[in-house]
């Protein structure tokens, strides 16, 4: 009796894990599909100043239009692409859809306004991403300020030293160089001014905070204070509310994104002027 509830839960566990095994190793074939057909779009977030309410820059995040499942966010495939070293060629493939997107703007409201790729750890740390930036500025005819690269801080601890070495690299091609989640990692706010970084995103976890106790704000003017003394802009991620934003800019924090100003949207669905109607008229 005892051995066979044993057996049956061994079999229990034993079928649950080869199922999500088979389940995997679909998402994988199918991911592997995906980029060979290119099943992928970029939706655009768009950034904003505070002190003029424009829109500074655009942040290209991927989607996958799954054939049969619909259109799937990153949360649902970049883990296993990182997990599969697909997120390679992922990467060359968004770099590449993201070039040909502001070669299209050359002409329009958009045309000069650059736009952020995000780059994953594996990405930055396994492939020569210059390389893949500069050719891919090239093949499409466009120049180095039109991109931003977004790096989060784990990417840098693999090698400080290459990493350094690289970043003064990428940012020798005039794309500027941005830290993302700011504030869920370990690096000093020198290191980062060393490493040639232009821009700090802090977290959305922090813009949440705002307005609920004083942790938040408390981060945001330590951050802000000692990125401007070392000439570094600092955008709040995560920005939901008019409260938030009231707060972030009398912080003088530099650039606002959320849901609150801008969802991220399709290229063809971006506004058609890049000023929002005042940012402290909004609220
Ligand atoms: P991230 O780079 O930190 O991007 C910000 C995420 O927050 C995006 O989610 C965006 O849609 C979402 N967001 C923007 N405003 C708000 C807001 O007000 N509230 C909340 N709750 N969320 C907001 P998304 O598009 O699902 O992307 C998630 C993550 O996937 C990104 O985080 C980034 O790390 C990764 N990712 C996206 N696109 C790419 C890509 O092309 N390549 C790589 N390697 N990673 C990407
Ligand atoms: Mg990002
Ligand atoms: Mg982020
Ligand atoms: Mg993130």
């Amino acid at each position: 009796e005892a051995k066979t509830s044993g057996k049956n839960r061994y079999h229990l566990f034993n079928s649950a894990f080869y199922d999500a095994m088979r389940q995997r190793t679909k998402r994988e074939k199918e991911l592997r599909a995906a980029i060979a057909e290119n099943q992928f779009v970029m939706h655009y977030q768009s950034r904003v100043d505070c002190k003029t309410s424009k829109v500074t820059s655009l942040e290209a995040l991927v989607r996958w239009n799954h054939p049969t499942e619909g259109m799937l966010g990153p949360d649902e495939f970049i883990g296993l692409a990182e997990e599969t070293g697909l997120i390679l060629n992922l990467g060359e493939l968004v770099i590449d859809l993201v070039c040909t997107q502001i070669a299209q703007w050359a002409h329009g409201v958009y045309a000069c306004v650059p736009v952020s790729i995000n780059v994953s750890s594996r990405q930055f740390n396994e492939r020569d991403i210059r390389e893949s930036i500069a050719s891919a500025l090239a093949r499409h005819g466009i120049d180095g300020s039109c991109v931003e690269i977004e790096l989060t801080e784990s990417s840098m601890v693999v090698d400080p030293r290459r990493t350094a070495d690289n970043l003064r690299a990428i940012h020798a091609l005039g794309v500027k160089l941005l830290v993302d989640d700011f504030g869920t990692g370990y690096s000093s706010l020198s290191m980062l001014h060393n490493m040639a970084f232009d821009v700090l995103k802090v977290d959305k976890s922090f813009t949440s905070r705002l307005g609920i106790d004083e942790s938040g704000e408390v981060f945001f003017r330590a951050i802000i204070t000692m990125a401007h003394s070392l000439g570094m802009r600092v955008v709040a991620e995560g920005v939901e509310t008019a409260e938030q934003a009231r707060i972030l800019e009398a912080l003088q924090c530099d650039e606002l994104q959320g849901f609150y100003l801008f969802r991220p949207v399709p290229a063809e669905e971006l506004p058609g002027s890049l000023h929002l109607d005042s940012l402290s008229a909004a609220h």
